[in-house]
């Protein structure tokens, strides 16, 4: 018989399968919250002006396809350290980090799991409650058995941060901890610049490795205060890793354009970790792809084209603030017994608005709008024009 007649089917990605349904979805009013990505205010995937500009430039010199160093583009790795760590950071300036161009935040992710079970095999990893869904797979798939802590609290619908502290006191040393730099998904529930530094004395104290996940600079308050967590450890002196997305950032979605970085305590230091790295990497996909890494490094080393870049980056981020801000004000206008100012609090693309099963379930039943079973909703995909309608239908429901 064939060696696959036990295979089982493996369940469908949720999300996945929500776009599925709104796709199929023929009402003409339908909107879809559940998507992870920005859409305009026409509720279109952008093509930033940055991005098209670079690429003119790329299709005009038509350069040869060779293959790129394992690490990737150099330009691109260098202008990522930047942008992460700032250019005149004593982690920057010492050499003391490596970055490598991956494909995608994911990808990245990935790369830094492999290569921490063979530098820290017996190490636990933890991750917030709740997390990207990818997080808990992704490292469990590298071998890491893999634990929550605490971090949503739906009494407020921001950070529990006395159960966050005592989690973190909790572990072993020599424990990883997955933390969100900014614009947690799937909550939208950031930590302050105060509670960071609270965190990061606690990593130091207790000997913990951080491992920060940093799928959305730029998305909660501009390229610097979004790096704060990053920056905040690189200060304390610790080793730690990055992960870094562009998908977002620049809409570069299936280019898949990401990075890891990795401090370490000095120049020597790095440059063996990065002599293991390359060996990840060179048995899992060998080198990085071309054009996205050289759109992003072309777009970040000019001068006009990155001030291009940031305003359309500013533009993006106003938008999301506008649609929280929008949201709110039209759920208090319609006497919703609930207070939502939370949703103005959260940063990002995602709320947890503490919509039910139920209610999430009549949504969609009733109003063909969209959302994924937790009550996530991405901002992102509202509009001037479908704003009113959700607002309405969120009333609905709420009675
Ligand atoms: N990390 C988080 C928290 C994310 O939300 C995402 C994407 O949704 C990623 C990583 C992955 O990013 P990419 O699409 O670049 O692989």
């Amino acid at each position: 018989s064939s060696i696959f007649a036990a295979v089982e089917m493996a369940p469908r990605d949720p999300i996945l399968g929500l776009t599925e349904a709104f796709n199929a979805d023929t009402r003409a009013t339908k909107v879809n919250l559940g998507v992870g990505v920005y859409y305009d205010e026409n509720g279109k995937l952008p093509l930033l002006g940055a991005v098209k500009a670079a690429e003119k430039v790329r299709l005009e010199a038509a350069p040869a396809r060779g293959y790129q160093p394992i690490e990737g583009l150099a330009a691109y790795n260098q202008a990522v350290q930047n942008l992460v760590f700032g250019a005149n950071s004593a982690v920057v300036r010492e050499n003391r980090v490596i970055t490598f161009e991956a494909l995608g935040g994911t990808g990245a992710l990935k790369v830094g799991a492999d290569y921490l079970k063979r530098l820290l095999p017996y190490a636990k990893l933890i991750i917030s409650d709740p997390s990207w869904e990818n997080h808990r797979a992704l490292f469990e798939g590298a071998g890491f058995t893999v634990d929550t802590y605490t971090y949503f609290d739906p009494a407020t619908r921001g950070v529990n941060f006395a159960g966050m502290k005592a989690s973190l006191n909790a572990l072993p040393a020599g424990s990883i901890v997955l933390l969100h730099a900014c614009c947690h998904n799937p909550t939208g529930a950031d930590l302050t610049a105060a509670q960071w530094k609270e965190v990061v004395e606690i990593v130091k104290a207790r000997d913990l490795v951080p491992f920060v996940d940093m799928a959305y600079q730029g998305f909660a308050e501009g390229i610097e205060p979004d790096g704060i967590a990053p920056r905040l450890f690189a200060d304390a002196g610790l080793d730690m890793f990055v992960s870094s997305s562009f998908s977002k950032s620049f809409s570069l979605y299936g280019e898949r354009v990401g990075a890891l970085s990795i401090v370490a305590a000095s120049k020597d230091e790095a440059a063996r970790v990065l002599s293991q790295v390359k060996r990840v990497i060179r048995t899992n996909y060998s080198n990085p792809p071309t054009h996205g890494g050289a759109i992003v490094a072309a777009v970040l080393s000019s001068p006009e084209l990155r001030q291009q870049w940031e305003g359309e980056l500013a533009g993006m981020r106003d938008r999301i603030r506008a649609m929280r801000t929008g949201l709110v004000d039209k759920l208090k206008a319609r006497k919703v017994a609930q207070d939502f100012s939370f949703i103005a609090r959260q940063r990002g693309m995602f709320s947890y608005t503490g919509l039910t099963v139920d209610q999430v379930e009549r949504l969609m039943s009733e109003f063909g709008i969209y959302a994924v079973s937790t009550g996530r909703v991405c901002m992102a995909a509202l509009n001037s024009r479908n704003i009113d309608y959700v607002a309405d239908a969120i009333a609905a429901v709420l009675k």
